[in-house]
C-alpha cells in the first residue's frame, strides 16, 4: 500500500445513516469498475442480495468499457440472487439495485437497474445519466408528478426494476464519452433522496478530491435526516487510457496511485471567446469571421441535430454562425451526455469534422430511421 493521504482518482463510501440498524448498501471500486448497488428485503437479506450482486458482476465483468458487455455482467448478477434466493441463502423476495459504470480514459460504459444512479460533473453541468427503475420516475416523465413531489412522495421507494425477481431483466446500457476533468458520481438513493441536484453539484464541483467529495456528500446527507443507506462512489475522468489500475481494493481507495488529473473544467473554448471578442471590439471584424467560418459546430434544433459553420451564440453582439443542415438524427437518440452538450452545441474544427461526427450519431441509431441526406452542402459560402 502507498502512503495514505495521497490523492487519489477516486473514491467511495458507505454509511448506516441516522435511523436505519443495517447497512443494506455494497459498492465496488476495482478500476476501472466501479459499482454501487442497494439491497432489498430487510434485515439480512438486502445485504447478502447487494454483496453478491456485486461479487458476481466484478467476476464477470468485461475487460473494456463496453456498455453491452458490462449488461451482461448484470444480467450474471441477477441470475445470481435469483438461485441464492432459491437455495435459502439470504430471503425469498430479495432483490437489489445496480448501477455499473467501467471508465476507459474519457469513455464510460454504464449498465443500470433499480433507483440508484449516475451523475457526470460534464463540463462543469451535473448531468444524471441513468433514468430511476421507480414508479414516482415514470409519473414524472409521463407529467403526472413534478420532481419536487417525487422527493416526498409516499410511495418514492416503489422500484419497477431490480435484480432478483424476474430471470429475463435487462439493465439499461449506454456509453458516454466524457471530458478530461469530469467526475463522475455512483450513489444510493440515501443521498439524492436527502440532498437535492443542487447540493450534489455543490460538492463536485468544489471538492478538491473525490474523497474530500466523497466525505462531503455523506455528511450532507446525515445532516439531512439520513433516513436511509448513504453510499457515493466518485471518480474523476482523466481522460487517460492508461488509467492507474494498480492493485486490487474493494471497497478501499487506499492503495491507488496519485490523481492525474483535477485540474479545474476550463474549457479551450473559453479562451478562444476573448480572443475573438477583443477580435471585434477592436474593429477587427473580418478577422473574427474569417476564423470563424474555419470552425463548425453541432447543435439540438427543434429536437435534430443540426450543423453549423462558425461558433456558436454571438460574439459582441454578432453571430458569426452560419446553418449548413438540419439532419433527421433525433437528439433523443443519443446518450444524455451528448443530449446534453448539444443543448448548447459541441464545437470542431471545421466543417468536415462536424459532418463526421454527425456520422457517428448515424451509426448509433437504428438504420431503418437513417435516409440518406441531400441536403449537406459541401461549398460553403
Ligand atoms: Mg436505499
Amino acid at each position: 500500500m502507498s502512503a495514505r493521504k495521497q490523492m487519489s482518482w477516486y473514491a467511495g463510501a458507505s454509511d448506516v445513516g441516522l435511523i436505519r440498524a443495517d447497512n443494506e448498501d455494497a459498492y465496488l471500486m476495482e478500476p476501472p469498475l466501479f459499482a454501487v448497488a442497494d439491497g432489498l428485503g430487510g434485515h439480512q437479506a438486502g445485504e447478502v442480495a447487494s454483496q453478491l450482486a456485486i461479487e458476481v458482476l466484478f467476476a464477470n465483468a468485461p475487460k473494456r468499457a463496453d456498455a453491452k458487455a458490462l449488461g451482461r455482467a448484470v444480467r450474471a448478477a441477477n441470475a445470481a440472487v435469483i438461485e441464492a434466493a432459491a437455495e435459502g441463502r439470504g430471503r425469498a423476495g430479495m432483490g437489489t439495485t445496480l448501477t455499473a459504470a467501467m471508465v476507459e480514459g474519457a469513455r464510460i460504459a454504464i449498465a443500470h437497474v433499480g433507483d440508484s444512479r449516475a451523475y457526470l460533473l460534464n463540463g462543469g453541468q451535473l448531468v444524471q445519466l441513468t433514468q430511476d427503475h421507480s414508479m414516482v420516475a415514470d409519473m414524472v416523465r409521463s407529467g403526472t408528478l413534478s420532481p419536487e413531489n417525487a422527493r416526498v412522495h409516499p410511495n418514492r421507494s416503489v422500484i419497477t426494476r431490480a435484480l432478483g425477481s424476474d430471470p429475463n431483466m435487462v439493465a439499461d446500457t449506454f456509453e458516454v464519452e466524457a471530458l478530461p476533468g469530469d467526475r463522475l458520481l455512483l450513489c444510493s438513493d440515501g443521498l439524492f433522496g436527502m440532498i437535492t441536484d443542487d447540493a450534489i453539484y455543490q460538492v463536485l464541483a468544489t471538492a478538491p478530491s473525490p474523497e474530500a467529495a466523497v466525505a462531503r456528500l455523506i455528511t450532507a446527507a446525515n445532516d439531512a435526516g439520513g433516513q436511509d443507506n448513504i453510499t457515493a462512489v466518485v471518480v474523476d475522468i482523466t481522460g487517460s487510457s492508461a488509467a492507474p489500475s494498480g492493485s486490487s481494493g474493494r471497497s478501499s481507495a487506499s492503495d491507488v496511485a496519485p490523481a492525474a488529473s483535477g485540474a479545474g473544467h476550463v474549457w479551450p473554448g473559453r479562451v478562444l471567446w476573448l480572443v475573438l471578442a477583443a477580435a471585434v471590439v477592436f474593429g477587427a471584424y473580418w478577422g473574427a469571421t474569417a476564423y470563424a467560418r474555419s470552425q463548425a459546430f453541432l447543435i439540438a434544433e427543434n429536437g435534430y441535430v443540426a450543423v453549423y459553420q462558425g461558433v456558436p451564440g454571438s460574439v459582441a453582439g454578432i453571430q458569426l454562425n452560419w446553418r449548413q443542415s438540419v439532419s433527421e438524427v433525433p437528439v433523443t437518440a443519443l446518450d444524455p451526455v451528448t443530449a446534453a452538450r448539444l443543448a448548447s452545441g459541441i464545437r470542431v474544427e471545421g466543417l468536415p469534422a462536424a459532418y463526421a461526427v454527425l456520422d457517428g450519431y448515424r451509426s448509433l441509431i437504428p438504420s431503418a430511421s437513417v435516409t440518406p441526406s441531400s441536403a449537406e452542402p459541401t461549398a460553403t459560402p
